[in-house]
């Protein structure tokens, strides 16, 4: 089957309030300016200086001795699991992770592992779940060598989870000699929720990336952190994929200006999500979650009108939200303003009355 690129958009009235992702942040004129200026070289060589000065800042961020600049959150998973894993290998993580659900495969196409899929609420799962997912060793076992946790969990709602759950987890895996690994694509939603630092929240993760354009506003770009001599050994699977970059420093500086500015203000962007939830339970009929972050999982199907139906109408309206398993999501970001959740319940009261 082939996959033609999508053109979602085309021929659908301008969006003016996007709540469809926190990946659809532009860039704003500062950050541009910050890229205009930024000094670069070649980073493939390990030349480039803006680089550096991020993943140096990276890596003290998140407690790791090291860190490597990617260009997506997706590749810092396949290098980070190709790194820590061999095929065959079995990576312990939930049913909902973006791993398993949302890669193209990648685990099994390109590392070869396969994923044992936990369940448990809100995308996490806790300690007997974990306890209960570990095989005897033998010959007739997979090799479990990995766990691998997202923080916050994206399908479970941006649900954050608990740090001491966390370390549980992860003192679990390490008793089992099983490397543990966090997928921080919205790691700062969640210090921010929780009032930790980053390095606290994955002191217990051998590995841990973060995502610059997911509420941080950045183009593009990820930071994978861990000991010197995993990012040593990982960079051979950067440069395998095609990861391995030139003036990359024009990018790296839009992060340090989003590491800057664009993090504390995350607090904006999970009361938002608050007013909205409160907004949307006041309508009759529709089901909502309450959120711990910037993602708000809603059903309307209670108050007569489908989530396929509500998507539409908004999105003639010129606001977009996404709908996923049955559900929709409302995301805010740093360019949603607070008077644009004010105008989307309006929209929503109104397209259920009619
Ligand atoms: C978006 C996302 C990724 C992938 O990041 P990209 O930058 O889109 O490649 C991985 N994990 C989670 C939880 C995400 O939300």
């Amino acid at each position: 089957m082939v996959h033609a690129p999508e053109r979602p958009t085309h021929g659908a009235p301008p969006v003016r309030i996007n709540l469809y992702s926190d990946t659809q942040t532009r860039p704003s004129q500062a950050m541009k300016a910050a890229m205009m200026a930024a000094e670069v070289g070649d980073e493939q060589h390990g030349d480039d200086p803006t680089v550096h000065a991020l993943c140096d800042r990276m890596a003290a961020l998140l407690g790791k001795e090291a860190a490597m600049f990617l260009p997506s959150g997706t590749m810092c998973n396949v290098v980070a699991l190709n790194t820590h894993c061999r095929n065959g290998d079995e990576v312990v993580a939930h049913e909902s992770a973006h791993i398993l659900t949302s890669e193209g495969g990648s685990h099994a196409a390109i590392a070869g592992v396969q994923i044992n899929p936990l369940r448990g609420p809100r995308g996490m799962f806790d300690a007997e779940t974990l306890r209960g997912a570990i095989r005897a060793r033998g010959r007739y076992s997979p090799p479990q060598t990995l766990l691998e946790i997202e923080q916050t969990a994206n399908i479970g709602g941006g649900a954050v989870w608990p740090v001491n759950l966390l370390n549980e987890l992860t003192g679990i895996a390490h008793e089992q000699g099983w490397a543990t690994h966090m997928d921080g694509a919205r790691l700062m939603n969640a210090c921010v929720a929780a009032n930790l630092s980053a390095a606290e929240m994955c002191a217990g993760f051998d590995t841990v990336w973060l995502d610059f354009t997911k509420g941080l506003g950045a183009p593009l770009g990820a930071v994978l952190a861990g000991s010197e001599e995993f990012i040593g050994r990982a960079w051979r699977w950067k440069q395998r994929l095609g990861g391995s970059m030139r003036q990359a420093g024009i990018c790296a500086a839009a992060c340090l200006y989003a590491l800057d500015h664009n993090i504390d203000r995350l607090a904006d962007d999970h009361a938002n999500a608050r007013a909205l939830a409160a907004g949307l339970r006041q309508m009759e009929g529709v089901a909502v979650e309450e959120p711990d972050t910037n993602l708000v999982y809603f059903d309307p199907a209670g108050a007569g009108m489908t989530a396929a139906a509500l998507q539409g109408a908004l999105r003639a309206e010129g606001i977009a939200v996404s709908a996923l398993g049955g559900r929709l999501r409302a995301c805010t970001h740093l360019d949603v303003a607070s008077p644009m959740i004010g105008e989307t319940l309006e929209a929503i009261r109104r397209l259920l009355r009619a």
